[in-house]
């Protein structure tokens, strides 16, 4: 039996903590000051920036919504973007993705003053975390340490699997666990003995957006097991990359969908806000 390693629970207590410090920060004259731009009229997109718009509010900082019509063109997200990343009050911009079609989303990325770039997307942020040397992390693989480390899981010299390699889920968490000092193997598509590389990992991260991929008879007895994964199953129930039911048994550590990885890529995006307003107004 493994002990489930609540999300919920560590993302409850990073919020807290962001809270107590963003009291600290208004004493002294700074409350941390989030945007977030939507593009479009996508119903997941429409869920996820209320969620933010919520976490925001519950950590007590501003949050301002940019609701732009699908039609809007790139010269007019640009120049909303110039305008926030000049605006002295917004700490942090966020561009909900995907956007539509017409629009180029890395020139959008790049438009976003790295110090503002609290999803940790811009090139030379994501250079930064590559060296060792960074302002921010990506929230969802920084939610999965944060959840590794509130467990008190060890990772240096453990053989790690992460299995994806998207800019920012995968590639970001492999980079993550080797700062740990983990020994990591990338899979993805084109891997070849998936089951054997996965079945010598100690611990086992699935961010490949497939229902259930990760079977018992990839993972090894006392493995580690996260699961990144937020997929519908043929019943349109909500569910990981991982077949929990079959590989609970065997692994040490697992987090479950949902409830699991889920919770602190919101908890962790509020904590990178934070930091973003300390480093803007030059406070340790
Ligand atoms: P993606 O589609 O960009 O990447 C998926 C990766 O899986 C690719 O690198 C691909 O090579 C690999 N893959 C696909 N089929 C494979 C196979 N048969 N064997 C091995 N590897 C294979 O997805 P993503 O954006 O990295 O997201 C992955 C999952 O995580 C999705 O379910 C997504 O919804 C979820 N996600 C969750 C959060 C969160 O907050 N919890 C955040 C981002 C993404």
């Amino acid at each position: 039996m493994a002990v489930i390693i609540s999300g919920k629970e560590v993302s409850a207590k990073v919020r807290a903590e962001v809270k107590a410090e963003c009291e600290q920060l208004k004493s002294k004259g700074v409350t941390p000051g989030l945007a977030v731009i939507i593009v479009g009229d996508d119903p997941a997109s429409r869920v996820y920036v209320n969620n933010k718009k919520k976490a925001c509010a519950d950590v007590g900082f501003v949050s301002e919504e940019y609701a732009l019509p699908a039609h809007t063109t790139q010269q007019e997200l640009l120049s909303l973007i110039d305008k926030l990343n000049n605006k002295p009050e917004i700490n942090g911009i966020l561009c909900q993705l995907p956007l539509p079609k017409h629009l180029d989303e890395k020139a959008v990325i790049n438009a976003i003053s790295p110090l503002k770039d609290v999803d940790a997307f811009h090139p030379s942020n994501v250079g930064r975390i590559m060296i060792g040397d960074y302002h921010f992390l990506p929230c969802t693989p920084a939610g999965v340490m944060e959840l590794i480390h509130s467990a008190g899981i060890e990772v240096s010299g453990k053989n790690c699997v992460v299995i994806g390699r998207s800019n920012i889920v995968g590639k970001p968490m492999a980079m993550l666990l080797l700062h740990e000092n983990g020994t990591v193997t990338i899979c993805h598509s084109k891997t070849k003995n998936l089951k054997e590389i996965c079945s010598n990992a100690d611990i086992i991260v699935a961010a490949v957006g497939r229902p259930e991929f990760v079977k018992d008879d990839m993972v090894k007895d006392g493995a580690v097991v996260l699961d990144v994964g937020i997929n519908r199953d043929e019943n349109g129930k909500l569910c990981g990359d991982v077949d929990f039911k079959a590989v609970e048994p065997k692994a040490s550590y697992i987090t479950p969908v949902p409830g699991g990885v889920g919770p602190m890529t919101i908890a962790m995006l509020m904590k990178n806000t934070l930091k973003a307003a300390k480093l803007q107004n030059n406070i340790e």
